[in-house]
């Protein structure tokens, strides 16, 4: 899919529409995600844009892909999930129930989160 930048995180980046911001590099901005699903839901996103992970490690320089993913990990840190555990997810595409067309890697943590993935049979 071609990447459209006026999806609202492309909007965020720009500053156009505010987020709760808790971490920002050269590379990466991770802010609160405004419905959240566990005590701590955070969405970390690269500045480069791409709509999915597989496009992004495909066409981002490696010191973006890099930068991008050491943002998450200091995100972790930051928020003192690196002991008591946590879970990082992205939605990708038709079947991963992406909502919004850049790229996004969910943290969760705060609590027990439970198995990986609902079985549905
Ligand atoms: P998905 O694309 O399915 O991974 O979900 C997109 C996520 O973005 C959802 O968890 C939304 O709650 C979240 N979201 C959408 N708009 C905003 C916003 N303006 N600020 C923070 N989070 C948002």
């Amino acid at each position: 899919m071609a990447y459209d930048d006026t999806n609202i995180f492309a909007r965020i980046l720009r500053g156009e529409i505010p987020c709760k911001k808790v971490h920002e590099t050269e590379y990466a901005l991770a802010f609160h995600d405004i419905n959240p699903r566990a005590p701590v839901h955070v969405l970390v996103i690269p500045k480069f844009p791409a709509v999915t992970y597989d496009e992004f490690v495909a066409k981002a320089p490696a010191e973006a892909v890099a930068g991008y993913f050491r943002a998450m990990g200091e995100v972790v840190e930051k928020l003192g999930l690196v002991a008591p555990g946590y879970r990082v997810l992205a939605n990708t595409g038709e079947h991963g129930h992406q909502e919004v067309q850049h790229l996004h890697f969910h943290v969760f943590g705060g609590r027990p989160l439970g198995p990986m993935i609902k079985r549905i049979d």
